[in-house]
C-alpha cells in the first residue's frame, strides 16, 4: 500500500512526470486539473490553485478517496512575461497568486494532517530564475524566490513533527511552457547551461521522487538545483 500523494498541475508536463513517477512506485496519486480531466491512471480532481475554496474542496475529496495527502507536491505555475517598467500590476499579482499564494494553500490546507500524523514531505516546484532573476519575469522569479522561504520557514515550524519541507530548483524543462520561448532566447539559454541541454520531465520527477522517499528524511529546508549547471553558486 503507498502513501497518497497529491500534485498540484499534474494533469500535464512536469508535474505530470512527477505524477507518474510515484504512481509507478505503487503510490495513490492525486492530480489537480482545471477541466482538462486526469490524464490516464491518475485521480484527478478540479481545483484552481487560486481559490480557496477549491483547495479545500479538492483535500476533502482526496482525503475521501486516497486518505490525508502524506506527500505534497506543490507544481502548478504560470508565467506572464514583461519588462518591469510595462508590466500590468494584474499580471505581477496573478504570478504571485498561482505560483506563491497557492502554494501557501495547499501547504497550509495539507499541514494539519501531517502534524496530526507526525509526518509528511512536502516539495515545493520552483525554478533556477528564482535564485538568479530573470529580465522580463519580475513577476515569475519573485514568486519562485519566495517558495524559498516559505519551505525553510515550513521546515523550521513543521520540524518537530518529522514533517519535512523542500524546493525543487529546476533549470530549462521541455515543456508547453519552454516551447513557447522564441527560438533565438532557446539557443541563448542552451549556450550557457553547462550540459547544454534542456532537462526532461522524467529528470525533475526523479529528484522530487527522491525528496519524498525515506532516503531522504533528514534532508529539510533544502534547494536542490536540477538545471544542468545553470545556476551554480547560487
Ligand atoms: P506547464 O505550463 O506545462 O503546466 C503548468 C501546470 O500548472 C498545468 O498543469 C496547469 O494546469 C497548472 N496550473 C497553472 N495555473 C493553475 C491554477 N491556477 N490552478 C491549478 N493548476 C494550475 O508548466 P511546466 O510543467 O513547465 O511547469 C511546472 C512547474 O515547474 C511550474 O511551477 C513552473 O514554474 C516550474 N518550472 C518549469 C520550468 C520549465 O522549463 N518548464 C523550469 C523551472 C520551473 P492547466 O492544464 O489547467 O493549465
Amino acid at each position: 500500500m503507498g502513501r497518497s500523494v497529491l500534485v498540484t498541475g499534474g494533469n500535464r508536463g512536469i508535474g505530470l512526470a512527477i505524477a507518474r513517477s510515484f504512481a509507478e512506485q505503487g503510490d495513490s496519486v492525486a492530480v489537480t486539473h482545471r477541466g482538462s480531466g486526469a490524464p490516464d491512471g491518475l485521480f484527478g480532481v478540479q481545483c484552481d490553485v487560486t481559490s480557496s475554496a477549491d483547495v479545500d474542496r479538492a483535500f476533502t475529496e482526496i482525503e475521501a478517496r486516497q486518505g490525508p495527502v502524506e506527500v505534497l507536491v506543490s507544481n502548478a505555475g504560470i508565467t506572464r512575461d514583461g519588462l518591469l517598467m510595462r508590466m500590468k500590476e494584474e499580471d505581477f499579482a496573478d504570478v504571485l497568486d498561482a505560483n506563491l499564494t497557492a502554494a501557501y494553500r495547499v501547504a497550509k490546507r495539507a499541514s494539519a494532517k501531517m502534524v496530526r500524523a507526525r509526518s509528511g514531505r512536502m516539495i515545493f516546484v520552483s525554478s533556477v530564475v528564482g535564485l538568479l532573476g530573470s529580465a522580463g519575469q519580475t513577476n515569475y522569479a519573485a514568486s519562485k524566490s519566495g517558495l524559498v522561504g516559505l519551505a525553510r520557514s515550513i521546515a523550521r515550524e513543521l520540524g518537530s513533527r518529522s514533517i519535512t519541507a523542500n524546493v525543487v530548483a529546476p533549470g530549462f524543462v521541455t515543456t508547453d511552457m519552454t516551447a513557447a520561448l522564441p527560438e533565438a532566447r532557446q539557443q541563448e539559454i542552451l549556450g550557457q547551461v553547462p550540459l547544454g541541454r534542456y532537462a526532461s520531465t522524467e529528470e525533475v520527477a526523479g529528484v522530487v521522487r527522491f525528496l519524498a522517499s525515506d532516503a531522504a528524511g533528514y534532508i529539510t529546508g533544502a534547494v536542490v538545483p536540477v538545471d544542468g549547471g545553470l545556476g551554480m553558486g547560487h
